[in-house]
């Protein structure tokens, strides 16, 4: 009972509005907006992880008290500028800041923007890159294991919608992490899938999209097919709950801003 006691390893809890704990485990919701940054860190004894790294990852990180040096991974849903735009900077820092170790980067194969992301990081840096960037590009689903972490990727419903209302797919994926005992979902970006359903079960918490939330009347004004389109690669609070009800905890996320875009 004292072991319990002492490692809290039976409970979760939010300890303040946006930090979870489970034992040892800390998430930090360090960015979840529609369309504006996305990102999230899954801290634990063994390993420091980011999933998406949306605008303003890097300060939200500081402003945390934790140290880029001291991140193992970076898992990507998809290469929207929501999730991925703060990647350069994140990575800039790294470099000025005399990072040595290597840097883990998990992304969906077929996340061009983040290839061309990565590439121009690599090429404008050079010799000053004193790091390695060991980039594994993966096809959902998949599992990933680690010795620190073992993550999972599976398939979404996710793109983007032309004025005509076609839905051009990309390459995106929803993330597992099972770290240190405690197990996180994270949707990305999605439409309502079993995929997600499925990958929340029995997690410790899952942190599913509710993009369009209770009411996609209201949130939507897009006309006709394309507002069709938009319905099908995000979700609604109540979808965003069918997908996370077989996790112990669940937290909707990717709220837009009131005035704010949410179409990626
Ligand atoms: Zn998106």
């Amino acid at each position: 009972m004292k072991d319990l006691a002492d490692h809290g390893s039976l409970s979760s809890r939010w300890s303040s509005t946006d930090v979870w704990c489970k034992g040892d485990v800390r998430l930090v919701i360090l960015r979840s907006s529609a369309s504006e940054s996305s990102a999230y860190l899954l801290q634990g004894p063994s390993a420091n992880l980011l999933v998406d790294c949306g605008d303003g990852a890097l300060s939200a990180l500081l402003d945390q008290g934790v140290s880029p040096l001291g991140l193992h991974a970076i898992l990507f849903t998809h290469d929207h500028a929501d999730h991925a735009g703060g990647l350069y900077s994140l990575l800039s820092w790294m470099r000025v800041s005399g990072r040595l170790d290597p840097l883990r980067v998990i992304v969906p194969l077929g996340a061009r923007r983040l290839d061309d992301l990565l590439d121009l990081f690599v090429r404008h840096a050079r010799e000053r890159l004193k790091f390695g960037l060991n980039v594994q590009r993966v096809i959902p689903p998949r599992e990933i294991r680690e010795e620190r972490f073992l993550s999972r990727a599976a398939p979404v419903i996710h793109g983007g919608v032309n004025e005509s209302g076609r839905v051009s797919p990309i390459a995106c994926c929803a993330w597992r992490v099972e770290l240190d005992g405690a197990s996180v979902v994270f949707s990305g970006d999605t439409g309502p899938c079993a995929s997600v359903r499925e990958l929340s079960c029995g997690a410790d918490l899952a942190l599913i999209e509710s993009t369009w939330g209770e009411s996609p009347v209201r949130d939507l004004p897009a006309p006709g097919a394309k507002r069709e389109s938009l319905l099908r690669i995000h979700s609604t609070v109540d979808q965003a709950r069918w997908m996370g009800e077989w996790a112990a905890g669940t937290r909707f996320i990717h709220i837009p801003r009131r005035g704010g875009g949410a179409e990626d």
